[in-house]
């Protein structure tokens, strides 16, 4: 386990690492350089850089958690890439559902793939679903996961590079909206407009809506937000002010 700074999680758990780039929010993929580092550090597990690989020997780790944990699953992968084995997959599922003490979030952009999956797979209530979106291009994936049957189903549009235009056919089914902006060189802009029209569609439905970041300062219309000081409590990359209020909604525990 390790202690997360995404500010809508508490630690991640990596049993797979690596992933292969699918759709355009892949750009500027994080886990990418960040895999290739920790393999020139000379971690073992990181010993083929961003090339997918499984780890067994993670799957027993949630079961000595002492404390209920919020659980990223695979912050440096995609636990549904084609190379990763349906038994892995099931393996991964049989230790969350035997560890309900502890929420699981899955966030993926490979939705196609956990629907063929997912009428094998137990959705233990402890099991939250989430797709990636960055962009209207991608909305099948919300299409697919309204499908799925996991108690609490989310939208990580991070990072949001256009704008979501057919949210208000899906927002009904969905419990949670996490929304950010790029960060790093070469960022690519969000824009104030795309992330009010997916907040106010949140409000109207009494979904949860999570503001995590501008990505960068240039990308945040209000210079004078105090969150983009690094020493703020609040700080994320590039200030989470939106009209001068910070979302940090989360959807109800089920546990
Ligand atoms: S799916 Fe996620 S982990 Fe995989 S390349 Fe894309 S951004 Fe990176």
């Amino acid at each position: 386990m390790s202690i997360s700074n995404i500010e809508w999680t508490e630690i991640t758990w990596n049993p797979t690492t690596g992933c292969t780039k699918i759709s355009d929010g892949c750009v500027f993929c994080y886990a990418q350089p960040l895999s290739l580092r920790l393999k020139a550090m000379g971690l073992e597990k990181y010993r083929n850089g961003f090339k997918l690989t499984i780890h067994p020997q993670e799957l027993n780790k949630p079961y000595f958690w002492k404390k209920p944990k919020t659980v990223f699953v695979n912050s440096m992968s995609d636990l549904f890439h084609h190379e990763v084995p349906d038994e892995f997959i099931k393996s991964v599922f049989n230790v969350m559902n035997e560890t309900p003490q502890h929420n699981y979030q899955l966030l993926t952009k490979r939705s196609e793939r956990v629907l063929n999956i997912a009428g094998q797979l137990n959705w233990t209530n402890n099991i939250w679903l989430g797709v990636s979106v960055e962009n209207e291009r991608v909305t099948s994936r919300i299409n697919d996961l309204i499908k799925i049957p996991a108690s609490i189903k989310f939208l990580s549009c991070e990072p949001l590079i256009g704008p979501i235009t057919t949210l208000d056919k899906y927002i009904d089914k969905l419990d949670w909206v996490i929304v950010g902006g790029e960060s790093g060189a070469g960022a690519r802009p969000i824009e104030k407009n795309w992330v009010d029209v997916i907040k106010e569609i949140c409000q109207k439905h009494h979904v949860p809506f999570f503001f995590k970041q501008w990505g960068t300062k240039k990308f945040n219309i209000n210079i004078y937000d105090p969150t983009i000081d690094t020493s703020h409590p609040d700080h994320a990359k590039g200030g989470c002010q939106l009209d001068g209020k910070i979302y940090r909604e989360m959807p109800v525990l089920q546990i």
